[in-house]
């Protein structure tokens, strides 16, 4: 049913060295429109304003969760020998094809868009697009099947967890990539342990005892990550802006001759988004748009856009009431909406939440698939402690 490339054809990566290619379909929706389009949009929103480095793209990491996608179900051998060709090459597509709907900005854009980008992803698989063309050509089944593993619903249950299960192919790329590009040391873990000591009880993926450690290294570095990379406030201050810009936009929006030039943004600010509207708007076009913005007449759009193009980004102090007042009075002397000029917001983190259906099983010496809070004492306290906050004021100074 799929056909294999002439020879197994290889991408140098980063991270896995080489991402291995040996099937033509995963060659050709590489290769599809909207998946190219994915090297415009950057994997991590606002961090690259804190770490300079990281202005690594979408592109890149879905690659990466392929590669890490075909080791497992080449290398695991219980995962290998449960699926058929068949499954293999669907898991790998799905891994492959997971961000495919990724709006700009990373995550940004989820407090300005409300259809999220898994939506998106299964509507270019399933609909209209390049990349449903080479599915259907291939099987009128495909589309749906690799759509189902992404929305976790697949009813091979081990293609699901593969995907986007706690100890996924998605969270294992995104932390070794993402804190290499960071340059930080956080979200180093070791994966080839891990790969290692996988196995498959009871239709779950489960890691073996001798491998627990390299699991708790793997929480300890998301954990890091998100609070020194991904919630760093800089990050957030940049991210904050960018919802402003399209909470003004949308509040002139009625006026349509403004957005003369703007037509990337236009879908979104009515909400009702095409695949192909979501098509246009990638961050090249965005940018594109900040600097139209600030050449026309609305003085808050063109502050904003300028704070995002010149890195003029929000400042930021603990929250507190007194705070808050204060900030609110000094910027309504200085003549600036506070409805765009300053913004509150918690974030908080738990190193990993067992119970929500999505668990961590380690496979013990006695040969019993237990949760991994219920055996590891480092993973147990970390949940009896206090899940950590983070409330700040951002401001316009
Ligand atoms: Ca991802």
């Amino acid at each position: 049913m799929f056909k294999k490339t002439e020879e197994t054809k290889v991408l140098r990566d980063v991270i896995h060295g080489y991402i291995h290619v040996e099937y033509q379909v995963i060659w050709d929706l590489i290769n599809a429109k909207e998946f190219q389009r994915l090297r415009r949009i950057s994997q991590l929103g606002g961090v690259h304003q804190v770490y300079h480095n990281a202005e690594h793209s979408r592109f890149t990491h879905s690659l990466g969760v392929y590669e890490i996608v075909r080791r497992m179900v080449y290398e695991i051998k219980d995962i290998h020998d449960r699926l058929s060709e068949e499954e293999k090459v669907i898991v790998m597509i799905a891994g492959l094809l997971h961000d495919v709907g990724h709006l700009p900005f990373s995550h940004a854009f989820q407090n300005i868009c409300p259809v999220e980008h898994e939506q998106f992803s299964r509507d270019i698989i399933l609909m209209d697009s390049d990349i449903h063309c080479i599915l259907q050509n291939i099987s009128t089944h495909l589309a749906k099947q690799v759509a189902d593993i992404i929305d976790y619903k697949h009813e091979n249950e081990i293609l699901n967890q593969i995907v986007s299960g706690q100890l996924d192919a998605d969270r294992m790329d995104y932390l070794l990539r993402d804190a290499y590009f960071s340059g930080t040391s956080y979200g180093k873990f070791d994966i080839e342990r891990i790969l290692r000591t996988i196995r498959v009880r009871e239709n779950k993926i489960v890691v073996k005892e001798s491998g627990m450690h390299s699991v708790e290294d793997y929480i300890m570095a998301r954990y890091h990550m998100y609070w020194q990379v991904y919630y760093h406030p800089v990050a957030r201050s940049f991210e904050h802006i960018l919802f402003m810009i399209f909470k003004r936009m949308k509040e002139i929006y009625p006026d349509e001759s403004y957005f003369y030039n703007l037509d990337m943004f236009t879908p979104f600010l009515e909400e009702k988004q095409s695949v192909r509207d979501h098509f246009m708007l990638d961050e090249h076009a965005s940018y594109y748009g900040f600097g139209v913005l600030t050449r026309k007449n609305d003085q808050i759009l063109k502050e904003l856009a300028l704070c995002i193009l010149d890195r003029r980004l929000f400042k930021y102090d603990a929250y507190s009431e007194a705070n808050e007042t204060q900030i609110r009075e000094q910027l309504i002397r200085e003549g600036k909406d506070p409805e765009y000029y300053m913004i509150v917001d918690t974030m908080s983190k738990s190193p990993y939440s067992p119970y929500d259906g999505h668990n961590i099983y380690i496979l013990t010496q006695q040969g019993e698939v237990k949760e991994l809070s219920t055996i590891s004492i480092i993973v147990s306290s970390l949940l009896g402690g206090k899940i950590k906050e983070d409330k700040k004021i951002y401001y316009y100074k």
